[in-house]
């Protein structure tokens, strides 16, 4: 019989098991969730308050099976980048950025991506496969046991964003339980604000998730009009602007003083003109009215990180600095999100595991990369690993 892997549980899951499959009491189940993901202990044996039968049968029936790390690589900022094998031919990633008070996570939800963002890494190596709520939250234990992350005393890391690799919304199921699992005391006992989770805009995926779970939303939105932005985030056409914003008022009606963030890639030429900065404001502002709130919108802009084979560039400064300026003067709430670990390929966007892609993505840009440059992505592979 395959052991039940504990890290695909939530408490209600683990307690289920503990009462249904091993005929424990539940708060048994609670001891092991602590030892799993506070003292980041995977040995039954090692778990001293469990007695010797209910271990032995732990062993029989169970394991803590957690993602292995093939490579982990500190930056000179502090970020700190791990490459996690998921199975024989896949491996994701996950990178730790610290700043001044906070450390954030940030976690990847698929293999790759099936959506097909023109300006993301992530999209060019194509799509495997969801990963499951063990593989998710794997990526949080390995980080919270390399930091001595003790939750609720040290704590080292504050904050998860689900925005690495893959669109979390179409991994509903095992992202919202894994999501469960870091806002839980038993686990990593982090407040919903302070888990964020990041959309390309599956509309009725973001009304489901409001049905069931209260974490912070961001919106990956990179352009302020229709026609722009199909061409750069493809789901667009499925679900347009007004639609996205639609379902966003809705997910932030559910609670008082929800405030809803707005991800803005910024590229050369692309979307950064003085237009799109003021078309951005209108949007951002038509949300704060419906909401009747200050700041229900936030914008953070995100200087593009070129990557090789990619067709865009980066902002200049000057630029960055009037598309801010032009959104702060209509009273927009804009930050500048400033590339972290860019020496180990960690900034956003930049993200890229080892892909098994099932779909032609990867081979495809591996073309268009040899017809530029003359050779293969390999490079770029081998600079991410
Ligand atoms: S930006 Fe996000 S949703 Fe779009 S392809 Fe990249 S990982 Fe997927």
């Amino acid at each position: 019989m395959a052991k039940q892997n504990l890290l695909d549980l939530d408490r209600e899951g683990l307690e289920r098991f503990f009462a249904d499959i091993l005929g424990e009491k539940r708060f048994r189940a609670q001891q092991v969730m602590k030892w799993i993901h506070h003292r980041h202990i995977t040995d039954f044996n090692e778990m001293t308050d469990l007695g010797k039968a209910l271990r032995a049968k732990l062993e029989e029936r169970a394991e803590v099976r957690v993602p292995q790390i093939q490579f982990e690589k500190p930056s000179t900022d502090g970020t700190h980048k791990w490459l996690l094998g998921m199975d024989g031919s896949n491996a994701i990633e996950a990178v730790f950025i610290p700043d001044k008070g906070r450390g954030t996570l940030c976690v990847s939800s698929q293999v790759g991506c099936a959506l097909n963002c023109q300006f993301c890494s992530t999209a060019t190596q194509g799509f495997n496969r969801n990963l499951s709520t063990a593989e998710i939250i794997g990526q949080v234990w390995v980080a919270a046991k390399h930091l001595g992350n003790v939750p609720h005393r040290q704590r080292k890391l504050t904050n998860v964003v689900m925005m690495g690799m893959g669109e979390p919304l179409m991994n509903f199921d095992n992202v919202v339980r894994a999501m469960s699992i870091m806002r839980d005391d038993l686990g990593y006992g982090l407040a919903n604000k302070r888990v964020t989770l990041s959309t390309a805009g599956m509309v009725p995926m973001i009304d489901k998730l409001g049905e069931v779970s209260d974490v912070s939303l961001a919106v990956s939105l990179h352009a302020p009009n229709d026609e722009l932005r199909s061409e750069l985030v493809p789901l667009n056409k499925k679900y347009p602007i007004a639609e996205l914003m639609a379902a966003c008022e809705r997910y932030a009606r559910r609670k008082k003083g929800e405030s809803i963030t707005f991800e803005y890639t910024l590229m050369k030429g692309v979307n950064d003109q003085p237009a799109h900065a003021r078309q951005l404001a209108k949007l951002m502002r038509q949300f704060d009215n419906a909401m009747q709130m200050k700041d229900a919108a936030k914008v953070n802009l995100i200087p593009f990180n070129p990557f090789p084979g990619t067709r865009f560039e980066r902002s200049s400064e000057t630029d960055i600095r009037a598309f801010q300026k032009s959104l702060l003067d209509a009273h927009v709430l804009t930050m500048v999100r400033r590339t972290r670990g860019d020496d180990i390929d960690a900034a956003c966007g930049q993200l890229k595991g080892q892909v098994a892609d099932k779909t032609r993505r990867q081979a495809e840009f591996r073309k268009r990369l040899e017809a530029q440059t003359g050779q293969g992505d390999e490079g770029a592979v081998d600079a991410a690993a």
